[in-house]
């Protein structure tokens, strides 16, 4: 056994078909008062944000309903603005991981900016954050968020860590994702499903990561082709949230390696959505580290059904490789890069980004060059 660091958060969870209602109730007891909203265009057209108008009543205060994919740095000013206007205590974020990841962003902006001067970075809380996931993207449960920068009509992505923006009351409701489209079920479901399997191999990888993270694998392998399949499948959908809760648990106490280093590149520089870059990454990922981790991904290979015994970790683990291609070819998720826009020239600019990525450079297997990540963008393009 390895030694370990592992670093709890102090959140609350709700989760339960129907959780919504008890919105209003649990802001409350945290003593919130001016809550603002921040989400997308498509929760209006769905209801969801009705559903919280209704729930929140005059403690909301303000809502930034156009959240566009990967957080935009323009947009953070416009959300700023409004939070500061309208003096909020509590930032919700309802949607995808990119409305909770605005969320956080505020929250760390307004701290930044003098809002809130923290005299100690532990004991001074940020404006709070709550997170209303409808993906299974998992940013809910973490202190990260990402940006995307414009600068030099270049776009990058940049990646921020502070416990202090860790969401504290997170609502799982999975009534609210019963509409989420097939294409987006399957693509933040594998996005789900790809953190627990960085988690197993992850360089920081310990005893609660590795059992929430192999609870996962088993939840999200068995929910997801039946959220897929039937959307409004209540049980089914309850499962996979519950295994996407397992995979963000698992992705907020380790750090990533190659698989999230180059889905951020693909979705920070050739505006790949997060959801589809893990859906064409993920195999090529668990290939090129297949020989140094195929005795930490042979139990998920056995959560997922596949025989182990009687053979080698590396085969065991290889079936599981082709059983997750499957799986992602079964939901009509794109599986080439060539087939969402990117550019054959592109992935050496690519490949040199990613070298520089903080995930890579925590790969289980050493990447030393950019030539490697070259060869396996082009062997995904
Ligand atoms: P997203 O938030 O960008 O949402 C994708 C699309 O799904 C949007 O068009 C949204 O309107 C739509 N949508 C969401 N819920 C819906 C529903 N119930 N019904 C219909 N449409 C719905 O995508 P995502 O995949 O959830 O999140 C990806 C983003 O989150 C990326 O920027 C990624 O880097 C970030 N992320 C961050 C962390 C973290 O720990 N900080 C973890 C995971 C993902």
């Amino acid at each position: 056994m390895q030694d370990f660091r592992y670093t709890g958060f102090a959140q609350e969870i709700l989760s339960g078909a129907g959780m919504l209602a008890q919105l209003g109730q649990a802001i409350d007891r945290f003593g919130w008062q001016r809550v603002m909203l921040c989400s997308t265009q498509s929760q209006r057209r769905n209801g969801h944000i009705p559903s919280v108008e209704q729930a929140l009543g005059e403690r909301l205060v303000a809502v930034y309903e156009h959240v566009q994919p990967h957080v935009q740095d323009f947009q953070v000013e416009e959300a700023l603005m409004l939070a500061r206007e309208r003096r909020v205590d509590a930032i919700l974020g309802l949607g995808g991981g990119s409305p909770i990841g605005m969320a956080k962003t505020v929250s760390f902006a307004l701290e930044k900016r003098g809002e809130k001067q923290a005299s100690s970075p532990i004991t001074q809380p940020l404006v709070p954050v709550i997170a209303i996931p409808t993906t299974y993207a998992g940013s809910e449960l973490t202190p990260v968020y990402g940006v995307t920068e414009h600068v030099d009509e270049q776009a990058r992505k940049v990646t921020v860590s502070d416990v202090r923006i860790v969401p504290k009351l997170i609502i799982y409701d999975p009534l609210l994702t019963l509409d989420l489209p097939p294409e987006l079920t399957a693509s933040t479901g594998i996005n789900a499903l790809a953190h627990c399997i960085e988690a197993l191999y992850s360089i920081t990888r310990n005893p609660p990561s590795t059992a929430v993270a192999l609870s996962g694998v088993r939840a999200i392998t068995s929910a997801l082709p039946r959220c897929y399949e039937t959307g409004d499948d209540l049980e089914a959908r309850t499962e996979m949230l519950n295994g996407a809760l397992l995979a963000g648990m698992a992705l907020a106490h380790v750090s990533m390696a190659l698989h999230h280093g180059l889905c951020h590149v693909l979705g920070g520089s050739a505006g790949v959505p997060h959801g589809i870059a893990n859906g064409i990454i993920l195999p090529h990922a668990m290939r090129f580290n297949l020989d140094a981790t195929a005795a930490l991904l042979a139990p998920a290979a056995e959560a997922m059904g596949i025989a182990t015994t009687g053979r080698s970790t590396e085969e065991a683990v290889e079936e599981a490789i082709q059983a997750i291609y499957s799986l992602i070819g079964g939901m009509h998720l794109p599986q080439r890069l060539r087939d969402v826009g990117v550019q054959e020239s592109d992935l050496p600019h690519l490949a040199q980004l990613a070298l520089a990525n903080r995930s890579v450079q925590n790969n289980p297997r050493p990447i030393s060059n950019a030539a490697q990540l070259e060869a396996i963008l082009r062997a995904a393009w």
